[in-house]
């Protein structure tokens, strides 16, 4: 087993949560909107595990998340807030434990994160994200971790002790998380602890094959062409910056027909070029232009999605937003890269 003594900032006050989940309670489970494959593998690993215990359990999703994310199991118990916002809220009011996953920032659930702040429940934060808010009364909170699934798993089996209860489809959930928030175990977040985590999850039921196929190889004709049609026609190098663009306007997402969650990846294309450093993808949505960084190294695309672009994230991978134009987006980024240069070149 791992020891994670010095890596994991641990739950405050862990002795009161374990008798607090000593008998059945009505939970509700809720993560990041837009959620990814760490925010719904955390949180359905997180589910299974918590129905085996009796407990009365419910994830309610801010938004709807890609089709390539709802064969994991028990995913027609999900909620999605935008749907059924009446039942949601009820929920999140009668709920007497929430647990709030791959996020620590009530404005990353909408117009959820009010209700969650209203509510009496006890908010249990499980996260891997900088710079936590403080609504939560517990935490398990880790910025090395590279994954919440990661967190989930270390909560199950060291914090409650209750490893056994990782079955299949909890190990197939937790494991869809840890494979897409490591990039399939190539950020410098894996870990030879990471590892063995990985095969004891394999070892539980987790098909690493087939859960790799189900996320990955499971395009749309038409999103393939839309990632040639970027990679041919949109890609921007400015080589004097060691910095890769991509900009996609809302004709374009039409045009190619374009679902929740099928731009998710793009930007590492941008950024597998040899020399560049920091990589953009910036999309117009109906409400507001999104923007997602990536950087190689020290550099801190975080820290440019925070001072300029209402975000945050990782050090390799954040994201923010803006109300401006789409070209004045691209535009501002661009004038940004100046201040950055030294750090670029490096
Ligand atoms: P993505 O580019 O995949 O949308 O986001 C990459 C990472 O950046 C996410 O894991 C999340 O941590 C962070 N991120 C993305 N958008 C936002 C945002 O609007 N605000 C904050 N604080 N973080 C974001
Ligand atoms: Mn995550």
């Amino acid at each position: 087993m791992c020891n994670f003594a010095g890596i994991l900032q641990l739950m405050t006050d862990l002795e009161t949560l374990k008798d607090l989940l000593a008998e059945p309670r009505r939970i509700v489970i809720t993560t990041h909107h837009r959620p990814d494959g760490d925010a719904m593998g955390s949180s359905l690993g997180l589910f299974n595990y918590f129905i085996q215990k009796g407990h009365y359990v419910k994830v309610v999703a801010p938004t709807d998340y890609p089709y390539f994310l709802h064969w994991l199991p028990n995913n027609p118990e999900v909620i999605i807030y935008t749907e059924k916002e009446e039942e949601s809220k009820k929920l999140v009011a009668d709920a007497e434990l929430i647990f709030c996953l791959d996020f620590n920032t009530l404005s990353r659930i909408n117009e959820l994160g009010e209700e969650v702040r209203k509510s009496a429940a006890k908010k249990v934060m499980i996260d891997h994200h900088l710079e936590p808010e403080g609504f939560d009364d517990f935490r398990h909170w880790s910025i090395s971790a590279c994954a919440t699934a990661q967190l989930v798993y270390d909560f199950i089996v060291n914090d409650l002790k209750d490893g056994k209860f990782i079955n299949k489809d909890v190990a197939t959930c937790l494991y869809t998380g840890i494979m897409t928030d490591s990039g399939s175990f190539r950020f410098p977040t894996v870990t030879s602890d990471l590892h063995r985590i990985v095969a004891n999850l394999i070892d539980a039921g987790a098909e690493n094959w087939r859960i790799h196929q189900l996320v990955y190889d499971n395009s749309t004709e038409g999103r393939l062409k839309f990632l040639g049609y970027c990679l041919s026609s949109k890609l921007e190098v400015l080589r004097e910056f060691n910095t890769a663009i991509i900009y996609i306007s809302k004709e374009e997402i039409r045009k190619f027909n374009i679902q929740v969650g099928e731009t998710e990846g793009i930007v590492n294309y941008a950024l597998s070029i040899n020399g560049i450093r920091l990589a953009a993808f910036i999309v117009e949505r109906d409400d507001k232009v999104k923007l997602s960084l990536r950087s190689t190294g020290d550099f801190p695309a975080n820290e440019i999605c925070k001072r300029y672009f209402d975000g945050g994230g990782h050090r390799n991978a954040a994201g923010g937003q803006s109300d401006l134009p789409l070209i004045e987006v691209v535009e501002k980024f661009k004038s940004i890269l100046p201040e950055y240069k030294t750090l670029l070149l490096q």
